[in-house]
């Protein structure tokens, strides 16, 4: 039996009881005769707590102090799980993400992973020890600082350490049972999956699902390592995503794997743009000198009369300021008219890969929309998903009415949510 890398989620560990019941789940897997590797979050909400605590000594609280205070956050997590294994008769190690080998480049606050080097990790759990590692941090190849890897990142060290260690599987345990075909606050009737390609993986966490983050899943991808999300409170069997279905298990990908949904976009509307070539160049590169990623982008056709036309496209809400501005500082060289900035959308996304091959996907789509009454402001697609930007107070009737539409409504109350605060 091989290596697993088990990851455990802030709500997962979030008291005392909560590190108790994750102890005993680890030793489990070590007595099925597993050397085991565990990655753990901070506690319940502490990372937000600290921000808060950061914001209270300082209004500019960000880069290495921030950093070197947020790691802290999983530090206390990895010594109390280790110390409740240890207490419970099994030998167990913490480590810091820079003892762990976790290198990453500089950026502080959202470092990106550029090396994983986990000798003493190997050695750990070699001696028979179970090692336990602070996620979501490591230290910087050129300055030797302590960088964190952005928000949710502990998924993301759980599963690059699963890539260096040539782990059989990356199980990542959180507070509901699985990934969902919707998110199960929103759709009671969302249904667990049972197994899920990387591809459609990718195009649900771009898409707004929140449940893994797009760099941990494009990390797993690269590098072919099979995830396991669960819950760490139910002990059910939860979703696979991996390239083919696990294990010889005759599982087929569904046509619709999902319905995802994001609120924290804003849409920037450029009114009256003169209809010739270099325009759109002229505003894209306004935006992408303010390094600002863009996502959805529609053109509409002009009046022919006026010569003008519109440009629409969507945007990080905290972006929209920086955006505007770097609009207003061209207005001159672009020559638009207007600009309108809106922050009252919601975008609504119908991922898998089934509808390449099946036509009438998008009607359906539409269909289900127009019934639950819900116009459709922007449209986009790719090969994978159909996207619409609607308003925002409509999401939940729009995600509702499309999963029903497709058929994806579970027979029972599955989904249900075990812990954390939404925080
Ligand atoms: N504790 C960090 C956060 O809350 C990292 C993580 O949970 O993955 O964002
Ligand atoms: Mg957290």
């Amino acid at each position: 039996m091989g290596l697993v890398v088990q990851k455990y989620g802030g709500s997962s560990v979030a008291d005392a009881e909560g590190i108790k019941r994750v102890a005993k789940r680890v030793i489990e897997a070590k007595k099925n005769g597993h050397q085991v590797v565990v990655v753990v979050s901070a506690m319940g909400d502490t990372t937000d707590e600290l921000i808060d605590l950061a914001g209270q000594v300082s209004p500019v609280a960000t880069g290495r102090e921030l950093d070197m205070l947020l790691t802290a956050g999983e530090r206390i997590s990895m010594a109390l799980l280790a110390m409740a294994i240890t207490s419970l008769g099994h030998e167990a190690q913490s480590f810091t993400g820079s003892q762990a080998g976790v290198i990453t480049d500089s950026v502080h606050n959202k470092a990106r992973i550029i090396d994983v080097t986990p000798g003493r990790i190997q050695s750990s759990v070699d001696a028979g020890n179970i090692a336990i590692v602070a996620g979501f941090q490591g230290v910087s190849q050129s300055g030797k600082n302590i960088t964190t890897l952005g928000r949710g990142g502990s998924d993301t060290t759980a599963v690059a350490l699963a890539a260096a260690l040539n782990a059989e599987v990356c199980e990542i345990y959180t507070d509901v049972d699985g990934v969902f075909s919707a998110d199960p606050r929103v759709v009671r009737k969302a249904r667990k999956i049972e197994w899920i390609s990387f591809e459609d993986m990718l195009e649900l966490a771009s898409s707004g699902s929140k449940i893994l983050l797009h760099r941990c899943v494009e990390y797993a991808r690269r590098y072919n390592i099979p995830i396991h999300v669960r819950s760490s409170f139910s002990g059910l069997k939860g979703t696979w995503i991996s390239k083919e279905p696990p294990g010889g298990q005759p599982m087929e990908q569904a046509i619709i794997s999902g319905v995802a949904h994001d609120t924290s976009e804003a849409k920037i509307t450029v009114v009256a743009v003169p209809d010739k070539p270099g325009e759109a160049a002229k505003i894209f590169r306004a935006i992408a000198d303010a390094e600002i990623n863009m996502d959805m982008v529609v053109q509409n056709f002009s009046t022919a009369s006026t010569g003008l036309t519109d440009i629409s496209f969507t945007l990080p809400k905290d972006e929209g300021r920086k955006a505007i501005d770097a609009l207003e500082k061209r207005r001159a060289i672009i020559g638009f008219e207007a600009l309108r900035y809106d922050e009252r959308i919601a975008k609504i996304s119908l991922v898998g890969a089934g509808m390449k091959t099946n036509p009438g996907v998008t009607a359906t789509f539409c269909e289900a929309l127009s019934n639950a009454g819900v116009n459709i402001e922007l449209i986009s697609t790719s090969e994978i998903r159909i996207s619409v930007v609607t308003r925002e107070e409509d999401v939940n009737e729009a995600v509702r009415a499309v999963h029903t539409a497709f058929g994806l409504d579970s027979d029972s109350d599955e989904a249900v949510v075990y812990g954390g605060t939404g925080r």
